[in-house]
């Protein structure tokens, strides 16, 4: 927090339909006085002795402020190439990744009941990035577990329900068919687990939850759900899908040395730059990184304007409204 009272927080506009949506961000923060101060960087990667790296001063940023907002970026395809986010992720020790899913009202789908909170593992996994090919024909992948971070995890987790009135904790798994990895993975919440002895704990494998969600997802409004990587990445999405798709649900990468808030969906470049990209995912994870700060007033304020405009039926094109972004945000700043 600055001289000014107010707070800097680093904004990654990214890639894609990025900076549309972040400048939704900054346009709705203006209209409601949030004392932050942007620090814009970019995170366009540049080779650095025959590597490719990302930008020092986006590092540096990060940092100091240990708060980020991120817009998408896009994963570079082809050899040689680094993906940024899991640059980020490791730099910052962003273990958990934190998915809220939440019905939005006013806004129909099949169920208007979906309260669900997800947290993936982050940093290892199936997404350890360590593949070879063994002989022309065969590669191999290796899914790397350690009980380091899943037991950063698990806590995380625990923390997390216990902050946020839930009372349980679910691990999802496949230790059946992984029995060392995922039962290692287990293993870690089963120990933390009688650290919070008043925070109720249970195990779920991964397909049976997916089957029991889509059928009825009230029974998980109580609880958090922790799990490997890749699980965090596919459940997600599902549970994105019930509420109304990529568009609504936000994120928070957290961290030992950094935080870093972004939506779920990606670069979305079939509509980058056509002014279609709805900005509520971003606008919400900015509300979780409001949370994360404390400033739970303009939190409140700012989610109240977006849910009451959703629900008077101004919408961008993927809720099946005729909003672009700008008038979309126009709209919430009306409502204020
Ligand atoms: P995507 O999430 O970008 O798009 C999937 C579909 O959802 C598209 O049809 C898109 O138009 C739509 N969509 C996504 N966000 C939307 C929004 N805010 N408003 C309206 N419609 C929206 O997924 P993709 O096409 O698989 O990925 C595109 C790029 O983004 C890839 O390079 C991918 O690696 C990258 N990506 C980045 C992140 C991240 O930065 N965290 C996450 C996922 C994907």
């Amino acid at each position: 927090k600055g001289s000014d009272g107010k707070y800097t927080v680093t904004m990654i506009p990214g890639d894609g339909i990025g900076p549309e949506v972040s400048n939704a961000v900054k346009e709705i923060y203006d209209a409601a006085n949030v004392p932050i101060k942007w620090e814009e960087v970019s995170v366009a990667p540049f080779i650095k002795d025959g590597k490719q790296t990302i930008p020092e001063e986006s590092i540096v940023s990060i940092k100091k402020n240990t708060v980020a907002l991120k817009g998408p970026l896009a994963t570079p395809i082809g050899k040689g190439h680094v993906s940024l986010n899991l640059t980020l992720r490791r730099t910052f020790h962003l273990f958990a990744n934190v998915r809220p899913c939440k019905s939005i009202e006013g806004f129909k789908t099949a169920y208007d009941n979906v309260d669900t909170v997800l947290i993936r593992e982050n940093t290892e996994g199936e997404y350890s990035g360590i593949e070879h090919e063994v002989v022309d024909g065969v590669v191999q992948s290796i899914k790397l577990i350690t009980y380091e971070a899943s037991e950063r995890v698990a806590r995380y987790a625990f923390h997390h329900a216990e902050q946020n009135g839930r009372n349980k904790v679910t691990a999802v798994h496949k230790a059946p068919i992984m029995r060392m990895s995922d039962g290692m993975f287990l293993h870690a919440c089963r120990q933390v687990a009688k650290e919070y002895p008043h925070i109720a704990y249970d195990e779920d494998l991964l397909d049976r939850a997916c089957l029991r969600i889509v059928q009825d997802p009230a029974p998980y409004a109580d609880r958090v759900m922790v799990m490997p990587n890749l699980y965090g990445d596919i459940l997600s999405d599902m549970c994105a899908g019930l509420i109304g798709g990529l568009g609504l649900t936000p994120s928070g990468n957290i961290g030992k040395d950094a935080s870093i808030f972004e939506a779920v969906h990606g670069s979305a470049p079939d509509i980058a730059g056509q002014d279609k990209a709805n900005p509520t995912a971003l606008l919400l994870s900015s509300i979780m990184m409001l949370r994360h700060m404390s400033l739970f007033d303009k939190a409140d304020q700012i989610e109240n304007a977006i849910f009451k405009t959703i629900a008077a039926g101004e919408r961008t094109g993927d809720l099946g409204g005729k909003l672009g972004t700008r008038a979309f945000t126009d709209k919430i700043i009306s409502r204020l």
